[in-house]
């Protein structure tokens, strides 16, 4: 049932706003994953989630969701707390009808807070979200990104202990992210392995059957993340040693691309898996 799953961020470029047409090229190329893009806010009507719910049903494509970019649930305003929170709850509500599974989200700042105080302040959000809209999305799980910015919350830990102390979170682990944060440490085989132990430690079965990854390639300052980029050109983190793992350890993650051109991306993982599959045969 479960499988390994590759898919892009956002419509392919030659099919951008054509969801039919999308998903032919995904499936045309293999792809089983898509990972729906409503990064400046969920604009789309009922009636257009339920197309393309139907679209991902028939093709055989996982679907998920990554949620507006503003979501900030520890800003100082309580403004903006509370529209953040409305944001996650209308990606419930929309998730049954898209047929998506993970929502995808950016906690926020640290709100000026220090780390510890922000972090029960999300939590207490994240629960009131839950249990205000968790039923809405028919087993949807809220995927907190793991963040590229040193400054935004969402270090590996941080991440780990919100999943394990609320209802309904996965984490989303996105590796460029992990490698700005660490300023390029996070790059081998053994690091891969230690973020995948302490997220497998905190959260058991439920991270092991539900791994979402985002790869791309990646720039960094002192700050952590600066700009996206192609994977395997010049640019880490090197995705390799975590597809290996993949392979021997016999996880079954879903692959998101968000690279520039995120189907490339997606094509240029597979292609490493299938390598590695015909060399052990
Ligand atoms: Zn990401």
């Amino acid at each position: 049932m479960e499988e390994i799953r590759f898919g892009p961020a956002g419509y392919p470029e030659e099919a951008k706003g054509k969801p039919k047409r999308s998903f032919e090229i995904l499936k045309e190329a293999g792809l089983t994953a898509f990972e729906y893009a409503a990064v400046y806010g969920l604009r789309t009507s009922e009636e257009k989630a339920r197309v393309l719910g139907n679209l991902a049903k028939s093709t055989g494509i996982a679907m998920s969701m990554h949620a507006a970019y503003y979501i900030n649930l520890a800003s100082k305003s309580d403004d903006i707390r509370q529209r953040s929170r409305k944001r996650l709850e209308k990606a419930l509500r929309f998730a049954p009808l898209m047929g998506v599974k993970r929502i995808v989200f950016h906690v926020g700042t640290y709100g000026g807070l220090s780390p510890e105080e922000s972090h029960k302040v999300v939590r207490s959000a994240l629960q009131e979200v839950w249990e205000k809209a968790g039923h809405l999305g028919e087993g949807a799980y809220l995927a907190p990104e793991i963040a590229g910015k040193i400054n935004a919350y969402g270090s590996v830990n941080e991440i780990a202990g919100l999943c394990a102390e609320t209802d309904g979170l996965i984490p989303t682990i996105d590796w460029a992210h992990m490698y700005a944060r660490t300023q390029g440490k996070c790059n081998d085989k053994q690091s891969y392995l230690e973020v995948l132990g302490i997220f497998e430690d905190a959260l058991g079965a439920q991270f092991v059957h539900n791994m979402h990854f985002h790869i791309s390639g990646i720039i960094f300052t002192q700050a952590g993340e600066k700009a996206h980029r192609p994977l395997g050109e010049e640019w880490g983190p090197d995705i390799l040693p975590l597809i290996e793992i993949t392979k021997e350890v016999g996880y079954k993650p879903t692959f998101i691309s968000e690279t520039p051109t995120p189907l490339k991306g997606a094509l240029y993982a597979k292609f490493l898996l299938e390598e590695l599959e015909k060399h052990k045969a």
